[in-house]
């Protein structure tokens, strides 16, 4: 670019870029990878379901309309963040990670062909390697979204759990797909991703007992991001996610708005 001659030219060029090409990561179509918070929303078998309470509806004898509700809900239900304090003891709360892990281009790995009917499948490198190999490296900084096909059976718990049972003794019956160890040791260390994310209701398999997965991650500081939906909206590449929690002080996790910007025209 020819160096503008004045300043008033150069904030106007400034001004342009800004309009154009400097704000085009916003300019794209948004998906919304959120699963809405209601009665219906997929807890842990040992978690409450989300409660909204109306704690005030319609109109006031002032005349104007007058609406506000309370919510309760577990941090890690629904889509949400499980920060690393979630399974490391020196590991960030929700309230100390940097935004900036929380914005990055984003990657999905879709391995639903072969797990989307299988509830004992887990990601493993290979599964990574394959998708390099088709797509390039995965970045340093990328926001890496595993879709197992999972999602598209939200909110039936049966289907999505394995089990519709609620209690302790029902988590010994979760069946749905996860990532293996060594593949979170490898996207944290040899790719030195910003945060993973997937479609089920842990980055670990159900049939987990030892969440290698999540400790593996949160020992590295990778924020983990569940629940994630509507991955088969989006395209394996060329996208930025912002998943962006609620900033709960000392919060092991917490509801999470995550979003994909597609890049313009896609
Ligand atoms: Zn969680």
């Amino acid at each position: 670019m020819r160096r503008p001659r004045s300043p008033v030219l150069a904030s106007a060029a400034l001004a342009l870029a800004c309009a154009s090409g400097g704000g085009a990561p916003l300019a794209g179509r948004v998906v919304d990878l959120t699963h809405p918070f209601d009665s219906t929303t997929v807890y842990w078998p040992t978690g409450e379901g989300f409660e909204l309470t109306v704690l005030s509806d319609g109109p006031t004898p002032d005349g104007y309309t007058y609406r506000a509700n309370s919510f309760c809900a577990a941090e890690h239900g629904g889509t949400h963040l499980d920060a690393p304090a979630h399974f490391s003891e020196q590991g960030q709360t929700a309230e100390a990670i940097p935004p900036e892990r929380f914005v990055g281009p984003g990657v999905v790995i879709d391995v639903s062909p072969r797990c989307a009917g299988d509830p004992e499948c887990t990601v493993g490198v290979a599964d990574v390697r394959a998708f390099e190999s088709r797509h390039g490296r995965i970045p340093e900084g990328a926001i890496v979204l595993l879709r197992t096909g999972f999602g598209e059976r939200w909110p039936d718990r049966a289907a999505y759990l394995g089990t519709d049972e609620r209690g302790a003794a029902a988590v010994a019956k979760l069946r749905f797909p996860g990532l293996d160890a060594e593949a979170a040791r490898f996207l944290a260390e040899e790719r030195r991703i910003d945060a993973v994310g997937i479609d089920t209701a842990s980055i670990d398999p159900g049939r987990s007992t030892h969440f290698e997965a999540h400790r593996v991650l949160a020992d590295r500081g990778v924020p983990i991001l569940e629940n994630v939906a509507s991955l088969g909206e989006l395209p394996a590449t060329s996208f930025t996610v912002v998943a962006l929690p609620m900033k709960i002080g000392g919060g092991s996790g917490g509801p999470l708005r995550i979003v994909a910007i597609l890049a313009p025209g896609g």
